[in-house]
């Protein structure tokens, strides 16, 4: 068998159009502002093609840029003027800060009504509640290349190799909000490769390059594979080994081109929910 290749770059296109065409119709521009603090070089690539997927949906996309040396308290002030400005629907502070800054006294102080990136603990409840809220981005994206690979949820069994609060934790909910029957993995799983094999759908979420082998999965399952390794020759793979996974997988995700280029598009969706919710 070879297995379809989910094209996560043209599900991201259409979305980032729809999204665009969405706040078209608006009567007012959705605002999202990006905080980046510090120098490292992934994070500044990362935010500025937010920055740039954004003003191309017609969203009006700031970026606050502040020093290594920011303390807490100031980053805290940054984050609470967002909170307080009608301007800005969606929030996000990009991670990783740099030390000896703490993310989660950070995160606990987005309104989680601007939560974008849903990693608020009101937002993150929600979601585990099975209540409507902002779902984190990559984990939203997952969802909708599992739709657009036609997969059935329902009555399904899922495997999620990870268990981060950023991927492993929410597509476990949103698997298990979606009827499907979930088992996570982690660094203490007994015979990962055994509970691997079993399942219909293969959520892999480790940051291990090419850990999961052909012979971990099921004949037809649907594999998405969200890790992104770059190995020694400087190229970036998944998780997942893709060529031999293919043959035996139902469809796959590639990486790149798989779930990398849903995650801006989620936010830039999750900036327009957010907008909606905040201007009714
Ligand atoms: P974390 O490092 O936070 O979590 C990794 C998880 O994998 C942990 O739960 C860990 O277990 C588990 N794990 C690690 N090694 C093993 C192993 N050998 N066997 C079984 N489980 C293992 O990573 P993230 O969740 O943040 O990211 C995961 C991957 O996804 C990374 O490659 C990252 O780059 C990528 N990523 C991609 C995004 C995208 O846009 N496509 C966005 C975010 C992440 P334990 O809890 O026991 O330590």
């Amino acid at each position: 068998m070879n297995a379809i290749v989910i094209d996560g770059k043209s599900v991201a296109a259409r979305l980032r159009a729809a999204v665009g065409a969405e706040v078209a119709r608006l009567p007012y521009q959705p605002g999202l502002a990006v905080v980046i603090v510090g120098e490292d070089p992934a994070s500044q690539v990362y935010v500025r093609n937010k920055e740039k997927a954004a003003l191309a949906a017609g969203i009006a996309g700031r970026t606050i840029r502040l020093p290594a040396t920011t303390s807490e308290a100031e980053l805290l002030a940054v984050v609470r003027g967002l909170n307080a400005d009608p301007a800005v629907d969606g929030i996000l502070v990009q991670l990783p800060l740099p030390a000896p800054l703490r993310a989660q006294p950070i995160i606990d102080a987005i309104d989680p009504a601007k939560d974008v990136d849903g990693l608020h603990p009101v937002n993150a409840g929600r979601l585990a509640n099975g209540l409507p809220g902002l779902v984190a981005c990559t984990p939203s994206g997952v969802m909708k290349l599992l739709a657009e690979a036609g997969a059935t949820l329902r009555g399904a069994r899922a495997i999620v190799l990870g268990r981060s609060v950023l991927v492993g934790r929410p597509v476990a909910a949103l698997l298990t909000n979606a009827d499907a029957t979930v088992t996570i993995v982690h660094s203490r799983t007994r015979d990962l490769q055994a509970e691997c094999r079993r399942a219909d759908i293969v959520i892999a979420a480790i940051g291990r390059p090419e850990m999961i082998r052909g012979d971990w999965i099921g004949p037809g399952a649907v594999v998405i594979d969200v890790g992104i390794n770059r190995i020694a020759d400087g190229s970036l793979v998944g998780d997942v080994a893709f060529a031999e996974a293919s043959a035996v997988a139902g469809a796959i995700t590639p990486v790149p081109g798989g779930v990398g280029p849903m995650t801006i598009a989620c936010l830039l969706e999750n900036t327009v929910i957010a907008a909606k919710a905040r201007r009714v």
